[in-house]
């Protein structure tokens, strides 16, 4: 199947109030320009090298999320132009992602991602993290950088009960934040496997690569 054809049969199935973010990761600049001539304009990258290349090469209207974890040393790379920073797990990065912002006189949006799987393999913050986080008063005084929202991964099951259970958890927490941060309107949850699950657990953002762009040899 094409990557058009792919991307058209997944749109079709998404609400209107759900971004897609095609996952671009170890693909090729052809492909992704292969989806933006079908009018896809965001791209999801984890490895802040590789995005960075993608950027420079390629048309300037692209919107370029990284969904990966983040090293506090090579934000500096991104700081120009990421449009979303989806993985955001500690105050420190926060604090570095708001002074490279700074540089560039700009406002960097950002995602706080949030432990929900059963793995501990994965990155995030737990509910009482995030609470710190966002009370704490080096946090308010953050200027250049803005939490759109959060972000999360379901444990990497085929149990479906166990992937809605992590969601709606995810969701709860979620519209607990919204009454300290009322703007917060991106919940982040979905891949190729779980997005439709995701979707009615209240996704308004999926990252989907493999479903568009077709498997990837590795285990990025
Ligand atoms: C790779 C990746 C995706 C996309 O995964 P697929 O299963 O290929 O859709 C989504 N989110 C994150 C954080 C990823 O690293």
């Amino acid at each position: 199947m094409s990557i058009k054809t792919n991307l058209d049969s997944i749109k079709r199935t998404l609400p209107d109030h759900v971004t897609l973010v095609a996952v671009s990761k170890t693909k090729p600049t052809g492909s992704i320009m292969e989806a933006y001539h079908n009018g896809q304009k965001v791209f999801g990258e984890n490895k802040i090298q590789e995005m960075t290349e993608k950027w420079e090469a390629l048309p300037k209207n692209i919107e370029w999320h990284m969904i990966g974890h983040v090293q506090r040393n090579k934000v500096k790379y991104m700081a120009e132009f990421v449009s979303l920073i989806h993985g955001v797990d500690s105050l420190k990065l926060l604090k570095e992602i708001n002074k490279q912002a700074k540089k560039y006189n700009r406002m960097i949006p950002c995602l706080l991602q949030i432990h929900i799987a059963e793995e501990n393999t994965k990155f995030g913050l737990d509910k009482a993290e995030l609470m710190t986080l966002i009370d704490s008063l080096e946090f308010k005084e953050l200027g250049n950088v803005k939490i759109e929202g959060l972000m999360g991964m379901a444990t990497y099951t085929s149990d479906e009960g166990q992937i809605r259970k992590e969601f709606k958890f995810l969701k709860s927490i979620f519209d607990d934040l919204q009454s300290s941060l009322p703007h917060i309107s991106v919940l982040s949850m979905g891949m190729s496997g779980d997005y439709k699950i995701a979707i009615e657990e209240g996704s308004t953002m999926v990252r989907i690569g493999s479903s568009i762009f077709g498997e990837r040899n590795n285990s990025y």
